[in-house]
């Protein structure tokens, strides 16, 4: 076989000549032009029309690794003229006009980001993590294409607000969840982003919708109440859960703060010692602040997902901070109601609950309490209809992963690809394999 058509066949790519090869720098740079019934087409309308210019250097495309040489095509694309898009490079069958990376070589990355971290896909690929923003936002953008409607069929979705950019900024997610994936996502919060939401549906795909869940929020209410007469709106689990959450946290903040002070005004009173290292013997007393500090995790976590360590921490708080431990167990007590098997054992557990929380010696658990109790029927429905807030807790914490894996992408627009690809299921094909 040929040298030229043994690399095509390698490329795997239709519709090109291979003209020639040559080795430069460590690099396989491959010579290739679009077959004859592909050139000087518009890439907006596949329409062929006149050349407008050729340009004096060829452009390189990088394409996928042949053994440990980085691959190149190079081709020298001409300008045309086309009668409706106006003069533009033409388009080439290997590659998004956009891009400076084959189709394959994308789809590669895609692949690679919805299964490895952000520096494996780095690494193996040999990018700068910049570049692979805007390959998500392409391969995305196809993929979606192909899909056809992702809003056939919504039953039960969930409406939810992620932070990014240290909290500066925010995203609407949408969620289905009978599938457990993200079918929406864009830019800021608000009326007007969940109404452009419901503006993408048709009449029957809105129908269609039976519950939504979303945190106390009034303005989605509003939303939903004028944009889904049938939907019911129902309190989401997860942000319950999460109210309680937020309040361990500050809670433990507040105990490390008076230990930090404790521990300051006992070194005050206490003998100076001199300089040095500690004699034999003389043992730095544990400090509890550090303890307090160091057991977030462990206060947080979900108790079946501890590490020994993480366990060791709690049961140090169980034993020297009871009123820090008191809350950890109504976080624990409070994510029970969500498990229980039937809706009589939810509301005993939630009464309970209640009980318990409106007599703490502490006023923040009291002030939740009260907030609690306002959305008692909410929660109580949400149980009834059967929506999991482990799943809920897992797709949030899967958005919350990506976007942190995004962090460094500029665009905005390359960073919710990145979520759809990530967290929709949409099928990315490898090279190669049908
Ligand atoms: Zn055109």
């Amino acid at each position: 076989m040929p040298v030229n058509s043994l690399l095509k066949k390698v490329l795997g790519i239709a519709l090109v000549v291979v003209k020639s090869a040559r080795f430069e720098g460590g690099s396989l740079i491959i010579s290739v032009r679009p077959r004859k019934s592909r050139l000087c087409r518009c890439h907006e309308c596949g329409r062929k029309c006149p050349v407008y210019d050729c340009p004096p250097e060829p452009r390189r495309w990088r394409s996928l690794d042949l053994g440990g040489a980085m691959v190149f095509l190079e081709y020298a694309l001409p300008r045309v003229e086309c009668p409706e898009h106006g003069v533009h490079a033409a388009g080439v069958p290997w590659a998004h006009h956009a891009s400076r990376f084959t189709c394959d070589f994308e789809d590669q990355v895609a692949w690679l980001c919805v299964h490895c971290s952000r520096s494996t896909v780095a690494q193996l690929m040999r990018i700068d993590w910049k570049s692979v923003g805007g390959i998500c936002k392409r391969v995305y953008d196809r993929l979606d294409a192909e899909a056809g409607n992702r809003f056939d069929g919504l039953v039960r979705i969930g409406v939810d607000e992620t932070s990014y950019k240290k909290g500066r900024k925010y995203m609407t997610v949408v969620v289905d969840h009978d599938t457990g994936r993200v079918v929406w996502c864009a830019k800021g919060h608000g009326k007007a982003v969940l109404d452009s939401f419901f503006s993408l549906l048709t009449d029957e795909q809105r129908a269609s919708v039976r519950v939504v869940t979303a945190d106390g929020a009034r303005w989605i209410a509003d939303v939903v109440a004028a944009r889904c007469p049938n939907a019911e709106r129902v309190m989401d689990p997860f942000h319950v859960v999460q109210w309680m959450t937020d309040l361990l946290d500050d809670l433990r903040k507040d105990a490390w703060r008076e230990a930090v002070k404790a521990e300051r005004a006992a070194a005050k009173d206490a003998p100076k010692r001199g300089r040095g290292r500690p004699r034999k013997g003389e043992e730095k007393p544990e400090s509890a602040a550090k303890a307090v500090k160091g057991s977030r995790y462990a206060l947080l976590k979900n108790p079946e997902d501890l590490t020994a360590g993480q366990r060791a921490s709690l049961e140090k708080v169980a034993r020297e901070n009871k009123a820090l431990y008191r809350a950890y167990l109504l976080k624990e007590d409070l994510r029970d109601v969500y498990k229980s098997p039937d809706l009589e054992t939810a509301r005993a557990r939630l009464e309970k609950w209640l009980a318990s929380a409106c007599r703490s010696r502490n006023e923040k658990v009291r002030e939740l309490s009260k907030k609690v109790r306002r959305h008692k029927g909410a929660i109580l429905r949400s149980v009834e209809l059967g929506i999991s807030n482990a799943r809920i807790e897992a797709i949030n914490n899967k958005i919350k992963l990506t976007v942190r894996m995004g962090y460094g992408f500029r665009n905005i627009d390359n960073l919710i690809a990145l979520v759809m690809l990530r967290c929709s299921n949409l099928p990315i094909s490898l090279p190669g394999r049908c």
